[in-house]
């Protein structure tokens, strides 16, 4: 073997040793794709808008999405709805519950009741400075459930950051951190930062839940970033760009994130619109894929051991 071809050799043995390990990376996700993760979840970002039940008739009425619920193993839900009423029927079901089948599945399922600050669509835009919505909270946390106390307050947006220093925002911010509730904020990564502000020791004590763990695509260094700056943040998945690659696995990136974190990562539906809630098992059958490509006590963790300590359920 002349030189010529030894250096040839020498550059095919690294090329196959490249695809080898290649392939041994596929086998590897091959394999963990095989099996989706089977355990229990909590759905972490779930609206119960009046759309979805249009005064309990339809078209997804209280014991249909029970159903949705129990047939994909949702044990519990972080509720929130447009007006608040969605989410006190579903917290009231497990008492109020008037048909037996019914009784049932509610009590297999743990309603988490968030106060949503929107009466309307137009709260949507002026929540951060309209007094008002801050009253509102006020006596809707007085009123409670029937399930019980509310927990958290939100989902809310933010489409300009900046709108995190407004007056009631602010407010509500600090009204979270002194009664221990949680926050679901659907904000970019310069408005965690401002929201934390708002909170006792730099943010270190406020519960926030990032919904779609940034709406506008920080990529999971900034994530993580915010991750090791705010210990009490939680990331949430639904609608998270770059978060899978192929056959439904999560991206290399994220996955490394997961294994690094896995305690600060919950999943959600996000049923928005009532599209959401006609494709609810296989948003929830998607989660299922990519958690059985993890291991399982890190899998079991996002799906439902992480929102099962933030908020006590059984
Ligand atoms: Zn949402």
């Amino acid at each position: 073997m002349d030189r010529h071809h030894q250096g040839l050799s020498q550059r095919l043995r690294g090329v196959w040793a490249g695809v080898a390990l290649a392939l041994i990376a596929a086998s590897g996700a091959g394999q963990a794709s095989a099996e989706a993760y089977g355990g229990p979840l909590f759905d972490a970002h779930m609206h119960y808008n009046v759309e979805a039940w249009d005064g309990k008739a339809g078209p997804y009425p209280p014991a249909d999405v029970l159903a949705r619920f129990a047939r994909n193993g949702v044990k519990g839900v972080l509720s929130n709805s447009r007006p608040n009423e969605g989410t006190r029927i579903l917290a009231a079901l497990r008492s109020e519950a008037t048909s037996e089948p019914l009784r049932r599945e509610a009590a297999d399922l743990q309603v988490v009741p968030f106060i949503r600050l929107y009466r309307n669509r137009a709260d949507y835009d002026n929540w951060f400075r309209d007094e008002s919505i801050y009253s509102m909270v006020q006596s809707e946390f007085a009123r409670g459930t029937a399930g019980g106390p509310y927990r958290g307050i939100g989902e809310f947006h933010l489409y300009d950051s900046a709108n995190a220093n407004g007056p009631v925002a602010a407010k509500l911010m600090r009204f979270a951190d002194q009664k221990q509730l949680a926050v679901l904020a659907h904000v970019d990564d310069v408005a965690i930062d401002l929201l934390m502000a708002h909170a006792s020791d730099g943010g270190r004590t406020l519960r926030l839940i990032w919904a779609h763990t940034g709406i506008g695509g920080p990529s999971p260094q900034r994530v993580e970033a915010l991750l090791q700056r705010y210990p009490l943040l939680m990331g949430e998945l639904s609608y998270r760009p770059g978060l899978t690659c192929d056959q439904g696995q999560l991206c290399p990136e994220w996955r490394a994130l997961m294994l690094k974190y896995p305690q600060r990562f919950l999943i959600g539906s996000d049923t928005w619109v009532n599209q959401r809630w006609s494709s609810y098992d296989a948003l929830m059958q998607g989660y299922r894929t990519w958690l059985g490509g993890l291991p399982p006590e890190v899998a079991r963790a996002i799906a439902w051991d992480n929102g099962a300590a933030l908020f006590g359920l059984r």
